[in-house]
């Protein structure tokens, strides 16, 4: 079942969502949950999807990224951006940490602020702690788009929509951003008052 996506200005998607207790992972509605998640996921298409964009508040997130969608990109983006394919899974309660010091800067965007996309400083390697769809416990070590992801995700579970961490100088419109600033270095994008 494909669920509604929640858009920017629905309360639920700046509301902390609560933990899920292992009876609860492992129970019928939450499983159903996450099946649907996966479902509207792949219908948007999107490389992930937290519960609180589709009206849950709850912390579990889904996250695929397709080696079809990183086939159609151009290679150079494809590395600067260290994107690889990611299969499907489910994280729930996760525990975010960052690893080093080192940030990377790209455009991303949000199915919750449909249309728009705004460069987006994030950590470029990270841990999550959590668990699976089973209720088993999982650790990630994640570099790249893959740690990119997980950050926007996790982020969703916290009531945070990337909008409170871009420049927001680069926010721009996708249809805009096709136009004018996909071939464009990000320091351009980011500069571009000067
Ligand atoms: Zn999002």
């Amino acid at each position: 079942m494909v669920l509604k996506i929640r858009q920017a200005g629905e309360p639920v998607l700046r509301q902390k969502a609560r933990p899920l207790s292992t009876d609860e992972i492992l129970n019928r509605s939450t499983q159903e949950l996450i099946e649907a998640m996966r479902e509207t996921m792949h219908d948007a298409p999107g490389v992930g999807l937290a519960a609180p964009q589709v009206g849950f508040s709850l912390q579990l997130v889904v996250i695929e990224d397709q080696a079809e969608f990183i086939q159609k990109l151009p290679a150079e983006q494809v590395a600067e951006r260290e994107r690889s394919p990611v299969p499907f899974h489910v994280l729930i309660n996760p525990k975010l940490t960052r690893l080093g010091s080192e940030d990377a800067e790209f455009f991303e965007g949000c199915l919750s602020v449909a249309g728009f996309t705004a460069v987006v400083p994030r950590a470029k390697q990270v841990r999550v702690q959590g668990f699976n769809e089973k209720a088993e416990p999982v650790v990630i070590d994640a570099t790249g788009w893959y740690a990119r992801i997980l950050q926007h995700e996790i982020d969703h579970l916290g009531g945070v929509l990337y909008v409170d961490r871009m420049k927001s100088r680069t926010f721009f419109t996708q249809d805009n951003y096709g136009r004018h600033w996909k071939d464009r270095s990000i320091a351009e994008a980011t500069g571009y008052d000067e």
